[in-house]
Parts: structure tokens; C-alpha cells; sequence
């Protein structure tokens, strides 16, 4: 059997966050759970209104636009997509066909085709008994497509991509795309070849997180390349995820795009956008921000952390700025850096993710996390007594000196101090100096266990050790 080679493109929407809805003054509400409340007669398709557009959700595609590296079209306009369906009370669908708002450009090493702006439809719910139900909050909210060139060609790294858009969107501040409320959602175009040429594609629609992404990808292909090997032909149709069977299945023949009778939706002003300031590059790329690539690149950089630690700051910006401002008063030093890495993200993480109370990052102020670190780089915390300290700090609050020497927990490293409980311990013990100078190396031990008690366990093993070899040395 030759190889096949799987080919994968993608389409997302993502509901963008923004006020109002795209084309009318309602309430963009994602948490609405009340049905029909942020509804007008706009948005309800009623005869005789008119679409006003919201400049936001323009921006919003644009913003992502720019962070791709894409082309911002010029003329932009939108079309009316014709379809009947009760979720698309208006009977078409305001969306964009000819003229996206941006194409080209490249995310996660994707090739980009295009994004452009549309009209999310209602809700519609058939799982309720005779009759069908339909919440119009969800219609007119702004919705983002993206489509992808088909240049993916595994199902992880379609799942990987289908991330960092999220991780993007969010970083812009123009959508939360949780797949799981629906915010996000992705079709997967999956064909499998042994040629150059591309064999024919299925789309699986409604997949709604990134394993269902994954698993139903890896279906797809082992089903397609099933069907060639057995002389069967793969046919160019819809498909859904069934997560109770774990397959895909048949939905309906593909539609092709003239069946929706695409033509320039007439109550809309067609968009010159360079004539439009805030629509402009300039104005835009100021408020793009540091994008997720660009804070792993420099996370790595400036503090040298391992890739796997930088990639869950650059996923979680309460975490990373958290980091931040931990680390500022000592960011060159990269033993502290990285001893801070280390607390946070076992210690303090595994301290929050056993606490029921609902307490967040910000439980134990940055400053106090950072005095801590630097106590322990000090020597002047054992790393049991760093995690003793961490939990006091969590549980009660405070100063992490005060509270490490109310504890007791302070080591001892002055040398000097140190030296002297040493020489009392080897004028105390003649028989093991004794023994250590003959050479058994067991006695040093019990020399330093001495000493260890004198000081109550307070003492810095690695600082007394050492005064004890210079002390059995120069007490000769
Ligand atoms: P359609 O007209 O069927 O909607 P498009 O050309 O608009 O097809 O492409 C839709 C999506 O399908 C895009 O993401 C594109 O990259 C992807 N795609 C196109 N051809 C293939 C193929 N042979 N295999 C996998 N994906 C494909
Ligand atoms: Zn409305
Ligand atoms: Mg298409």
C-alpha cells in the first residue's frame, strides 16, 4: 500500500465581543442564559429595517488581520447569503463574499485564505418534545470566519492551529472563542491522496473542542483511506461527529456556493477603509499588543526558561504577569529566575489547585512571593523551609521574614556564628575528632549532626559542613 497523504483545511467562526450586535443597538451578551431578551426588530428580521454597521466588529477583524501579516482589503462590502432556515429569521444570512475584510497571511506556519465578518444566526433546539425552539439573543451577534489553505496534513496539527487562533482572539481582546459554549467552532475539509493531486474532501461540521477537532480528523482519514483501499470512491459531502459512536457520519451532499445566491446586500454602504481613521494600519497596530508568539519568544529570551514553562505562561496572562512582577526586582539574576519558576509553578500552583476556597494568584502578593525567593537564594530558607514559609504566607498572609523567624525557619549561614557553635562541638567531642583525623569519615558525620543540634537544625548544612573542615583543620 502506498502512502497517503492527508490533506486538512479549516474553517472557524468565532463570536466576536463587542457591545452590541453586529447590525443593530442589542446587547452582546454571551452569558444571557434568558432566551429572546436581547432581540429588537432588527435583528428579528423584520420587514422594513435597516442594518446600521458596528465599526467594533470591523475592527475586530482587522486586528486580526494585522497580527497575521494579511491583507487589508481596500473595498470591502457585504453580501447576502440566501438560505431558508429558522434560525435566519431575515431568510439570508449578512455576510461577505466577494470582498472579505482580510486575506493572505499566515498563523501557527498556516497559510490563511481569508477572514471576513458575518451575522451569527439564532439558536435553534430540537431536543424539546413536538416542537422545534428558537432564541434570537445569539442572531446578529458578530461572528469572524476564518478559512485556512488546505496545507494542514495531520489532525494535531489542526488542533494545534485551532489553539493558537484561540490564543490569539483572546490576546487581542476580540473574542473569548470557549469552544465548549460555543463561542468557537470548527469545520475540518479532510481529503486523503497517494498522488500530488488532491482526492475528493468531506467537511465534518460542529466540532466542539479540540480533542472532538483531533479524534474526528483521525477518523476521517483512516475512513477515507478505508473506502480508496477497498476501490470505493470517498463522495464530497457534509459530515457530523458522532461522540456517542466516536465516528463520522453522514449529514447531506454539500451545497455548492451558487445555491446560496450570493448577491451585495443593498442596505449597506460598501466600505472604502482607507478612508475610514479608525480602520487605518496605524491606529490598529497600536492596539494589537504583544501577540502570543511574541511573548514566547521573549520569555525564552529574557529569562531563559524551558520551553514547556514558557508555554504556560503564554497561555495564561494571570500567570505570566504574575511571573512578571515576581521576578522584575531580580530579573537578571537567572538562578532566581528560575528557583522562582520552579515554586511557582509546582508549589504555589499545586497550593492552588488543592484550595477550595476560590483563592487566585494574587492570593500572596507578588512582592512577598519575590522577598521569599530571594530568602532562599539568600540561603536563608532550607527548600522545607521555603515550602513551610509558602504555605504560612498562603494560609495566614504576611511578611515572609517575619513569619519564617517566628517559625524558626531562618538558617543560620553567618560563618562566622556558625564557626563558633563548631568549635564548641569539637571541644565537646575529642573521641570523634579523634576518629575523623584517623580518617573515618563517618565521624565528620556525627560532628556535623552535633552541631546540626546545637543550632536546633537551624544551621545551613552546606555552610556548616564547610566550617567544620575548616575547623578540624585549623584546631589541630
Ligand atoms: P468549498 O467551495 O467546497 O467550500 P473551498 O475551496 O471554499 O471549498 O474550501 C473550503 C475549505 O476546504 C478551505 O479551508 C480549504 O482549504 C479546504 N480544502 C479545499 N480543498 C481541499 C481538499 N482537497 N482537501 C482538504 N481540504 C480542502
Ligand atoms: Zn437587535
Ligand atoms: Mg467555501
Amino acid at each position: 500500500m502506498d502512502t497517503y497523504k492527508a490533506t486538512i483545511g479549516l474553517e472557524v467562526h468565532a463570536e466576536l465581543k463587542t457591545k452590541t450586535k453586529v447590525f443593530c443597538a442589542c446587547v452582546n451578551s454571551a452569558d444571557e442564559v434568558r432566551p429572546n431578551v436581547n432581540i429588537c426588530p432588527v435583528c428579528m428580521g423584520h420587514p422594513g429595517t435597516l442594518p446600521v454597521l458596528n465599526k467594533e466588529a470591523v475592527k475586530h477583524v482587522l486586528k486580526v488581520g494585522y497580527s497575521i501579516g494579511a491583507n487589508i482589503a481596500d473595498f470591502t462590502e457585504f453580501d447576502r447569503k440566501n438560505y431558508f432556515y429558522p434560525d435566519i429569521p431575515k431568510g439570508y444570512q449578512i455576510s461577505q463574499y466577494k470582498y472579505p475584510l482580510v486575506s493572505g497571511g499566515e498563523l501557527a506556519g498556516v497559510k490563511i485564505t481569508r477572514v471576513h465578518l458575518e451575522e451569527d444566526t439564532a439558536r435553534s433546539t430540537h431536543d424539546t418534545g413536538d416542537c422545534s425552539l428558537v432564541d434570537f439573543n445569539r442572531a446578529g451577534v458578530p461572528l469572524m470566519e476564518l478559512v485556512t489553505e488546505p496545507v494542514i496534513h495531520s489532525a494535531e496539527q489542526a488542533s494545534a492551529f485551532a489553539k493558537e487562533l484561540q490564543l490569539l482572539l483572546r490576546y487581542l481582546g476580540v473574542g473569548d472563542a470557549n469552544m465548549e459554549k460555543g463561542e468557537m467552532r470548527v469545520e475540518a475539509n479532510i481529503s486523503v491522496s497517494q498522488t500530488d493531486k488532491f482526492g475528493t474532501k468531506t467537511e465534518v461540521k460542529n466540532l466542539n473542542s479540540f480533542k472532538v477537532v483531533e479524534k474526528a480528523i483521525s477518523y476521517e482519514i483512516k475512513r477515507q483511506i478505508a473506502l480508496l483501499e477497498s476501490g470505493e470512491k470517498v463522495i464530497q459531502e457534509t459530515r457530523g461527529w458522532d461522540e456517542a459512536g466516536q465516528k463520522t457520519y453522514s449529514q447531506r451532499i454539500k451545497e455548492d456556493s451558487h445555491d446560496y445566491r450570493y448577491f451585495p446586500e443593498p442596505d449597506l454602504p460598501k466600505l472604502k477603509l482607507s478612508e475610514i481613521t479608525e480602520f487605518k494600519k496605524e491606529a490598529l497596530e497600536k492596539e494589537l499588543g504583544e501577540l502570543p508568539w511574541q511573548k514566547r519568544k521573549r520569555l525564552q529570551k529574557n529569562f531563559t526558561l524551558k520551553a514547556e514553562d514558557a508555554e504556560i505562561f503564554v497561555q495564561s496572562k494571570e500567570l505570566s504577569d504574575y511571573f512578571e512582577l515576581v521576578v522584575e526586582p531580580f530579573k537578571e539574576n537567572s538562578k532566581l529566575v528560575k528557583l522562582s519558576t520552579n515554586y511557582m509553578l509546582s508549589d504555589y500552583l499545586g497550593l492552588l489547585k488543592n484550595d477550595t476556597s476560590g483563592a487566585t494568584i494574587s492570593k500572596i502578593p507578588p512582592g512577598n512571593f519575590s522577598k521569599l525567593m530571594q530568602m532562599v537564594g539568600d540561603n536563608k530558607l532550607s527548600s522545607r523551609g521555603a515550602k513551610d514559609t509558602l504555605l504560612a504566607l498562603f494560609t495566614d498572609g504576611g511578611d515572609p521574614e517575619k513569619i519564617a523567624n517566628e517559625k524558626g525557619l531562618i538558617q543560620k549561614s553567618d560563618e562566622g556564628e556558625l564557626m563558633k557553635v563548631v568549635l564548641a562541638v569539637i571541644e565537646a567531642n575529642p573521641n570523634a575528632v579523634a576518629d575523623y583525623r584517623s580518617g573515618k569519615e563517618s565521624a565528620l558525620q556525627f560532628l556535623i549532626g552535633q552541631g546540626m543540634k546545637a543550632t536546633r537544625g537551624g544551621a545551613n548544612p552546606d555552610v556548616l559542613k564547610k566550617s567544620f573542615v575548616v575547623g578540624l583543620t585549623n584546631a589541630k
